[in-house]
């Protein structure tokens, strides 16, 4: 790790079909970054969009030579998304945070706070006002119940976007298929400290959630290999 006082903060968002949000969403996240630490880098992983996406990512590109982009062929999920981007990031602290301005980047600061200060490994966003559909809200907070009780990382929520790691937790992590929602508890189980602290949650106003009912049908079977292997 280089200096204490000049970290580098690695950024990376996972992008599947936003078209709709992109623009407004790099537009948001450039305003904050003046008060983050000065040396970054915003790494977006395309996961096999089919809309512009890729083109838009690509004009952030020709802006801002901090913009980094990788791109799979097809779609393979959000686990998969950013793990390839972890494997590429070189900053100390790592951001993660989703597209579509559900999560909201001048929150970002507060997070990273907490990681430098208090000695966390990582620091999880907490949507204590989720903004998200009843059905949606009730099973996270069953899911988060569950956890908590069966599992050794007291949380509100564990699958916040928004989240903030060392980098070498964020290098550890081999996430697939459903596994994102797991994040806490793998990084905890490796020995790492693991908080969360309240965040602002805003609708998705702009493109269309990926994660609906039938893509949580999808990712059962790796709950259920958590639950079992846990
Ligand atoms: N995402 C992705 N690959 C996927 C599904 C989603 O990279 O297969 C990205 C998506 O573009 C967004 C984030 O993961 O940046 C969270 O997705 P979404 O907002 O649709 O999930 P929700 O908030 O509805 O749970
Ligand atoms: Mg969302």
């Amino acid at each position: 790790m280089r200096n204490r006082a000049c970290h580098m903060i690695s950024i990376v968002v996972p992008v599947f079909n936003e078209e709709e949000s992109l623009e407004a969403f790099y537009n948001e996240l450039s305003s904050v970054l003046p008060t983050l630490d000065k040396d970054h880098e915003i790494i977006f992983v395309d996961d096999g969009s089919k809309d512009k996406s890729l083109d838009i990512l690509k004009g952030f590109f020709a802006k801002n030579r901090n913009v980094k982009i990788f791109s799979f062929r097809i779609n393979q999920g959000k686990s998969e998304a950013l793990t390839y981007g972890f494997g590429k990031l070189s900053g100390d602290y790592v951001v993660t945070l989703d597209a579509d301005l559900q999560d909201k980047p001048s929150e970002i600061s507060k997070l990273l706070n907490k990681i430098k200060k208090e000695g966390f490994n990582l620091v999880c966003g907490w949507r204590k006002n989720r903004k998200d559909s009843f059905a949606k809200v009730v099973a996270s907070r069953i899911f988060n119940s569950l956890a908590s009780y069966f599992w050794g990382v007291k949380l509100h929520d564990y699958n916040c976007g928004l989240k903030v790691y060392d980098r070498n937790v964020a290098k550890s992590l081999r996430l697939y298929g459903g596994l994102h929602r797991f994040i806490p508890l793998l990084v905890f189980q490796q020995g790492f400290i693991v908080t969360e602290i309240p965040v602002e949650h805003e609708k998705r106003k702009l493109g269309k959630s990926k994660y609906g009912f039938s893509k949580l049908w999808k990712d059962l079977p790796d709950i259920f290999t958590m639950l079992f292997l846990n």
